[in-house]
């Protein structure tokens, strides 16, 4: 064992992962390897599992080092395919994928395990014993062993796993349909008049659009550069977002906005593609799998694992925000349709005019140009005015250690964090910018190494720190100037920190609830968006700007636009929200597949819920649920409403600060050791709500977000 160890990189036990010696040859021998191991510890686990007296340490113990090593070795598999694609790691990565799933279903599903855990909890004597982390992993273990189905048996186990594969094949089948029916469209324009009002932008994207679809096809000739170009087109626009949103934002011509906006409601709702049948059937099966599992209905289900203790708190809150949001909705509406009309629109405005109309205005009124601030924010500025903020509210710094840590690209930059008395407690690898051939696309946080403290034989402790992925698909340098960064790139950078700083800042010594281990779906949003709400406050967002030329910060009149962006149109963004989360809500609590069957479909629910809550009449003919992939085949089921749970908690914890006065240096320092001693020190130990209310002295309360978002009462 110890040569494969030393030979392949994958199956090192300690220290930081050796990025630069990772090859795809590596993949399946340390999987095996690793499986083969694991599977033997299980083994002798279950075999402990029914006489040992000391569960914690014969039982969990173990199964957790068994965790950390897959993840020493799988993890940096998966970042690889993330950020490093090739055709040779991606095929070694599919093919390891099935056996690293069937061993988590395996553990999971262990009866043995499951019943020692069990028979400690219902030991008062033993279960005092174990620290408030040890109970809460151990209660969470025992409810993902119920929810994965261990404790059914004979008929009623044979149906749950048939149910959970139909729900699996279904739910890619449906994501499938919508793929397939987008892909079937295509508006192809020839005329100048058919692209008026189009963006250089959308025009450059819609004929390079239309060269790769002509490339495509069978026995294609090379497009003639000299006969076509963007400006000449022709251009092509589907129905995928960054094709579809400019062209509904932009386009002056109304029809084609029309006949594309129904091609979009209308995804995956006709002939072989049609998700209906598909929709109803995966709301039944979800139904049956609650009601196997003693739940009344799925959304029960999918509220017993998160934060939010029960339905009812949910619908409650989301009609809280819906009240509050309905008149500043409507009065953005109004105003909406007088600057249409002002500016010669006859027709009523409705839902294909909204996005252009809505853009006309915000143009006009905000008159705030994406251009003129990309001077202001170079990704140095911005990093240090980032950490000088961490340091400012969370008394830990920031420094630089490039080349201490191998990295798996020469862009990739590694920082230490260290605590006031200069002791380093944990690093992130930064991968800032875009690589469209070898990078997936988007922004994210992932734990690289987690923190966790391990006693050794000898009774001294090993420290593992905690280290995190931060990795973003920002514009790369031009030139020798520095990568100048959009405000919404900069958004990204310090959402994303905020995950990173839950990871990294965690004190929990048990891997399993350390960092954003163990952390509510619901709830792991928090110090996300509460770090996104310190780019609002003048001081900190002038702070992280200086012109790349001049080394002006940006002037009031710019921070000014940025800060009335906020708002715009806030009432229709959160009824939007509101509307997915509650149709989500009601089809998995109240709506019955079977007794509804001929008086209520899925889709009336949703116009039901329209009539409430749209600001515009619901169209009869919209399809949207047919294409609705986070509730049907994301992992949103009955959980669309975490971005607003969440959202109301990172509000209600950045509004301690605004109490206490953001430019009061010391107040701010107090509340921020609080919020990193609670919300980012617990990470999953603790129950979120209690985590909450030792930060904030009381449960949450959705005003503050109401206040943010700019909605009197
Ligand atoms: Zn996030």
């Amino acid at each position: 064992m110890s040569g494969i160890h030393t030979e392949n990189p994958l199956l090192a036990r300690t220290g930081i992962p050796a990025w630069d010696q990772i090859k795809p040859e590596h993949v399946t021998p340390a999987v095996d390897a690793v499986l083969a191991e694991s599977r033997d510890a299980l083994a002798k686990v279950e075999q402990a599992a029914s006489e040992t007296t000391n569960v914690w340490q014969e039982v969990c113990a173990p199964l957790e080092l068994v965790q950390q090593r897959l993840h020493r070795t799988w993890g940096p598999v998966r970042h690889l395919n993330g950020v490093m694609n090739t055709a040779e790691l991606r095929a070694v990565f599919e093919q390891n994928i099935p056996k690293i799933v069937a061993f988590g279903l395996q553990s999971a599903q262990s009866l043995p395990v499951f019943n020692a855990l069990k028979r400690l909890r219902g030991q008062p004597a033993e279960w005092d014993k174990l620290s408030p982390t040890q109970r809460r992993i151990i209660e969470k273990q025992i409810l993902s062993a119920e929810l994965s189905g261990v404790g059914l048996s004979g008929h009623a186990k044979d149906r749950f796993n048939e149910i959970e594969r139909e729900l699996s094949q279904s739910g890619t089948k449906f994501s499938n349909n919508v793929l397939d029916s987008s892909k079937a469209f295509e508006l192809v324009l020839t005329k100048t008049e058919e692209i008026a009002g189009l963006p250089d932008h959308a025009l450059e994207l819609g004929h390079q659009n239309w060269r790769n679809a002509q490339a495509a096809k069978p026995n294609a000739e090379p497009v003639d550069a000299k006969a076509s170009n963007w400006q000449m087109g022709p251009w092509r626009f589907t129905l995928d977002e960054p094709s579809y949103g400019p062209f509904m934002e932009f386009a002056q011509r109304r029809d084609l906005r029309e006949k594309f906006y129904r091609a979009r409601i209308a995804r995956a709702s006709t002939g072989e593609l049609n998700n209906a049948p598909l929709m109803t059937k995966i709301l039944e099966l979800r139904r049956e799998k609650a009601k196997l599992l003693g739940f009344k209905t799925y959304a029960e289900l999918s509220v017993a694992t998160k934060m939010a203790p029960s339905v009812d708190a949910v619908y409650g809150t989301l009609r809280e925000l819906l009240a509050k949001s309905k008149k500043a909705g409507k009065t953005e509406m109004d105003s909406l349709r007088a600057f249409a009309k002002a500016h010669g629109e006859r027709e009523e405005i409705i839902d294909w005019d909204l996005p252009y109309w809505a853009e006309r205005m915000r143009e006009e009124t905000l008159g705030l140009r994406e251009e003129e601030l990309l001077p202001y924010f170079p990704m140095p500025i911005v990093l240090s005015g980032l950490f000088a903020l961490v340091k400012r509210i969370f008394g830990v710094t920031v420094t630089a250690a490039d080349g201490e840590a191998p990295v798996w690209h020469p862009d990739v930059r590694f920082f230490r964090i260290r605590d006031e008395r200069g002791n380093p407690i944990a690093a992130f690898y930064f991968d800032a910018f875009s690589r469209p051939a070898t990078k997936r696309g988007g922004a994210w946080m992932d734990r690289c190494l987690d923190r966790r403290v391990e006693t050794l034989t000898n009774g001294k402790h090993e420290v593992q720190l905690p280290i995190a992925h931060l990795t973003c698909n920002g514009t790369p340098p031009i030139g020798n100037k520095p990568s100048l960064m959009s405000f919404s790139e900069v958004r990204t950078l310090f959402h994303e920190f905020g995950h990173g700083l839950q990871h990294m800042l965690t004190t929990v010594d048990h891997s399993e609830a350390s960092g954003i281990r163990n952390v509510e779906w619901d709830a792991v949003e928090l110090p996300s968006q509460f770090m996104e709400n310190w780019l609002y406050d003048r001081a900190t967002l002038a702070s992280v700007t200086a012109h790349v030329e001049t080394s002006e910060p940006l002037p009031d009149i710019l921070i000014d636009k940025i800060i009335a962006a906020r708002t715009y149109r806030a009432g229709y963004a959160m009824l939007r929200q509101l509307h997915f989360a509650l149709t989500d809500l009601e089809l998995h609590h109240k709506f019955n597949p079977e007794t509804s069957a001929g008086s209520e479909t899925p889709f009336d629910v949703d116009m039901r819920i329209a009539r409430d809550v749209s600001i515009l009449p619901p169209r009869p003919e919209n399809r949207f649920l047919c294409s609705f992939m986070h509730i049907f085949s994301g992992g949103y089921a009955a959980g669309y409403y975490s971005y607003k749970w969440a959202e109301v908690l990172s509000a209600d914890a950045f509004a301690a600060f605004e109490e206490a006065g953001l430019d009061r240096a010391n107040e701010v320092a107090s509340i921020g050791r609080r919020f990193r001693d609670t919300v980012l020190a617990l990470g999953g130990s603790r129950p979120p709500l209690e985590v909450f209310a030792m930060f904030r002295g009381r449960p949450p309360s959705p005003d503050a977000l109401i206040r943010h978002a700019g909605f009197s009462n």
